[in-house]
């Protein structure tokens, strides 16, 4: 008896064995750990709209290197107890009207590695596809905001439109700009032309000039500086407002307590930081909901005026929205 019992245990214990060691099991199963988030998107209401906030992934940026004051950068990361390089959100909104689905800004597509380009598997995990989309809204044209338009020269969103202030385009499509503007910014033309110009060719482009009513329930809002054309969106339904802006604000534990700090990729500076400060009073006197491209995931949330320059009050997570 006790013999048999032991050759049962030593068996039991033999077939158990391989399935007990539990980092094997993980691997050859696929699930637990993996060193990847996804998916990422997160789910919010806005009055009758449905709202859908999609990471396309981060951008690894030492934003002391390209920032107006490196010291005070460096300062804020310190005391934010975060190191440089930064992983900077690239955050898309998708707003699904009932009638339309409009999506703000594209993601960086093929252009920033594989660190970002995670906008279309995120959209499909959050039960759309990209022929579901009827409007693309883009804040501004640069790799990280238009360059998720097209892929391998194809066009990524086949049914859309595509929204934009006419001075990005008359900007940055423009041979003769390219010439005109300091080396370092030869690639933004060449990525521009290769991922917004697929739209042109097909007849897909609209342009817009200035503050306008873009669909009911959306209007754009002039950021100029940061690129010719910036804009951002203000979404409204039901008297519920979120205004989604374009590159407003790169570093959070930097820009919003110092404005005046500015960015190399800004085209005009000056222009950027004026646009920066009237865009950062006006939502914390109006008190409206903020999305932003570069804020940390999901990256919504209001802004509050301090005695000297403002602070993000990111919005509480909600497990229903
Ligand atoms: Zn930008």
């Amino acid at each position: 008896m006790r013999h048999c019992l032991t050759r049962a245990v030593l068996a039991a214990a033999l077939i158990a064995g391989p399935a007990n060691a539990a980092p094997a099991t993980t691997a050859a199963g696929g699930g637990g750990w993996q060193p990847q988030q996804t998916p990422g998107f997160y789910r919010l209401r806005l009055g009758d709209f449905r709202v859908t906030v999609l990471s396309d992934g981060v951008a690894s940026r030492d934003v002391s290197s390209i920032m107006s004051n490196p010291a005070t950068v460096r300062r804020a990361f310190a005391d934010a107890h975060q190191a440089l390089p930064v992983e900077l959100s690239i955050n898309c909104y998708l707003i699904d009207t009932g009638s339309q689905r409009v999506l703000v800004d594209t993601g960086a597509g093929e252009l920033f590695g594989d660190t970002a380009g995670s906008l279309v598997a995120n959209l499909r995990a959050a039960g759309y596809a990209p022929e579901d989309i009827d409007v693309v809204l883009l804040t501004h044209i640069h790799g990280d905001h238009s360059g998720g338009l097209s892929v391998g020269g194809k066009r990524v969103f086949p049914r859309a439109l595509v929204y934009v202030d006419r001075r990005d385009p008359a900007y940055w499509l423009d041979v003769q700009h390219e010439t005109q503007a300091p080396s370092t910014r030869r690639l933004s033309f060449q990525q521009s032309r290769q991922t917004v110009n697929p739209y042109v060719a097909a007849g897909m482009l609209r342009t817009f000039d200035g503050d306008t009513e873009i669909i009911p329930g959306i209007h754009s809002v002039t950021e100029y500086g940061h690129t010719p054309g910036m804009n951002g969106y203000m979404v409204e339904s039901k008297g519920q407002r979120l205004y989604l802006w374009g590159d407003i604000i790169h570093a959070a534990e930097v820009q919003f307590r110092h404005p005046e700090v500015t960015i190399d990729y800004d085209v005009d500076a000056a222009a950027a930081s004026a646009t920066r400060a009237t865009r950062l009073s006006d939502a914390a006197k109006q008190g409206y909901l903020v999305g932003g491209a570069h804020l940390s995931f999901p990256g919504l949330g209001h802004v509050q005026a301090l005695d000297q320059g403002y602070q993000w009050m990111p919005l509480p997570y909600s497990a229903k929205p």
